[in-house]
């Protein structure tokens, strides 16, 4: 590490520009290409721009905006000052937001355009702290709104030096709020060592070179779009091809272009699901990457079979950006996560006292010690000090058990688990037993209040259809078909049926909304 890089971890990205100015960092299916020394200048414009309107080292920078090259420029921006990067999803509501703002106190706000009068508004009815109200301004996809008008006034000199203002490893670079499945969204601080860690390893793990071109159809607002694709491209001087969102067939022109994919299951499905999707169209391709959600082994499988290409697992979460892959050059597990990554340490913890490390093969918490874990929740003390352990490991939440060769398995969260009669059930064993009937295109197995039992075991099933030879699938049948495979207190007391599941914009199945939908099931039948 140079001495400039101890004291701030991202400071090689100056040289990166320095570095290779005329490659390309970012191009799209239409034909837009932006060199590093474009992104170069124009992340500067918008550091200007920014400074402009006040925002300083430590300031929040709010953005909520459509994926476009414009939000990596701002985030380069935001990496410059120091300021803190906070990027939401777009699919937030008006209320939702109010509370992110409230929260985060932010300096500045970025939305689109058609927003821009109704946050300001919004702002105008919150109480800050220090009284100070952020500034909303817009941005669009092109380079319309108020804040780009202001960027276009910042005319940079391209000899001047890139400047990047002293920042040091625990400055705080990125707040991203947490899918709030488990209460309250909370915000988690990410470190200028964290990103530098975490993509510093990344690229080694993956292999990456200056040759690749990721093709990138993830959001943006997201720690897997941002700092596993772009940071990952970034951090070796490589490649985006960068597509507004993920659609079959804007993909499979993409995929020719492409030497690595990264994405979440749901992409992988989708793709199978399309015949053009062969071993051709994929020969310029080198890896292909899942994560954000379990990967069915099935899935594995099949895109293997279909492309010869068996798809890389990784762990990671918001608070930890990546803790585990499987192996770029050795063999990836269908089901496995891998194995943690270079001075990463991943413990199994018992979840009833939560100190003893369990058996080998034993299932418990997974917890996560390394430069990638995060600094803590934004203003919330007592949440930090609850997720973390004494000597420093986190407590990920996740359940999870290591085999023999240190291959990660991870069967749910902690709070997906199900205790019917004092006995635990983990619901991705019997979910994998239910999609592996015929007819059956996936699952969701819930544990719902019961009288008798505390919770009660509840699958919820998604039927191929009638053409598909799933109509003649019952609850009667799959009870029937599950009986001889799994213990007698696993068995859901009752199958039901759904066209899709719900499921949040990276694919991950939303039980928390299965478990509210179908709350009553129980004291229903009891009652009638
Ligand atoms: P997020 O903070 O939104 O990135 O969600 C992180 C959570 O996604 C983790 O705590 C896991 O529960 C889940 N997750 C991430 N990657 C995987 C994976 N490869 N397999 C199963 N679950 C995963």
């Amino acid at each position: 590490m140079s001495a400039a890089e101890s004291r701030d971890p991202l400071a090689w990205l100056e040289q990166l520009f320095l570095a290779h100015p005329s490659r390309v960092f970012l191009k799209t299916l239409a034909g837009q290409v932006i060199r590093y020394d474009e992104l170069d200048i124009e992340s500067r414009r918008m550091a200007a721009a920014l400074t402009s309107l006040g925002v300083k080292s430590g300031d929040r920078v709010t953005v909520q905006v459509e994926k476009s090259p414009q939000v990596i420029f701002l985030y380069i921006a935001c990496l410059r000052l120091g300021a803190i990067f906070m990027p939401l999803n777009t699919a937030y509501t008006d209320p939702e937001l109010a509370y992110f703002i409230s929260d985060a106190e932010p300096r500045v706000v970025l939305v689109v355009p058609e927003r821009e009068q109704t946050i300001s508004s919004l702002c105008d009815s919150l109480s800050f702290t220090k009284g100070q109200r952020p500034t909303v301004l817009s941005i669009d996809t092109a380079t319309a709104g108020s804040f780009a008008d202001r960027v276009a006034q910042h005319l940079i000199d391209p000899r001047s030096l890139s400047c990047f203002a002293p920042l040091a490893s625990n400055d705080v670079a990125a707040l991203v709020y947490t899918s709030g499945t488990t209460g309250r969204s909370k915000g988690a601080m990410l470190t200028r060592a964290n990103l530098a860690a975490n993509s510093r390893n990344l690229v080694k793990a993956w292999a990456f070179t200056t040759n690749d071109v990721l093709l990138h159809a993830l959001p943006v607002f997201h720690v897997h779009g941002l700092f596993i694709g772009v940071d990952t491209v970034l951090a070796s001087g490589s490649t985006l091809l960068f597509l507004p969102k993920f659609e079959v067939e804007a993909v499979l022109h993409a995929l020719p272009q492409s030497s690595v994919m990264m994405g979440v299951p749901s992409f992988y499905t989708r793709l199978l699901g399309d015949s053009r999707l062969h071993r051709k169209i994929v020969t310029g391709l080198r890896l292909f990457i899942s994560g954000s959600a379990p990967l069915l082994p099935q899935t594995h499988r099949d895109f293997e079979a279909r492309t010869g290409h068996c798809i890389l697992e990784r762990y990671g979460m918001t608070e930890t950006l990546i803790n585990s892959s499987n192996p770029y050059e050795g063999l990836r597990r269908p089901g496995s996560v891998g194995r943690p990554l270079p001075d990463i340490e991943i413990r199994i913890v018992d979840p009833e006292n939560g100190c003893t490390l369990v058996a080998q093969k034993a299932i418990g918490l997974i917890e996560v010690k390394g430069a990638n874990v995060f600094a803590g929740y934004w203003r919330a003390i007592e949440k930090t000090t609850a997720s973390f352990r004494p000597d420093g490991f986190f407590i990920t939440g996740d359940l999870g058990y290591l085999d023999a060769d240190g291959y990660l398995y991870i069967v749910g969260r902690d709070k997906d688990l199900i205790i019917t009669g004092g006995f635990n059930v983990y619901p991705i064993e019997i979910e994998e037993a239910i999609n592996t009937l015929p007819g059956v295109v996936e699952s969701a197995v819930i544990g719902l209040p019961h009288s008798d039992f505390g919770e009660g075991v509840v699958a919820i099933v998604v039927a191929l259809g009638v053409a598909q030879g799933g109509s003649s699938l019952t609850e009667q049948a799959i009870l029937g078909a599950l009986g001889s495979r799994i213990a007698k207190f696993k068995l859901p007391k009752r199958v039901l049926f759904a066209d899709d599941l719900p499921r949040n914009a990276m694919g991950k199945v939303q039980k928390q909304q299965l478990r509210n939908l179908h709350a009553c099931v129980f004291t229903r039948s009891r009652s009638e």
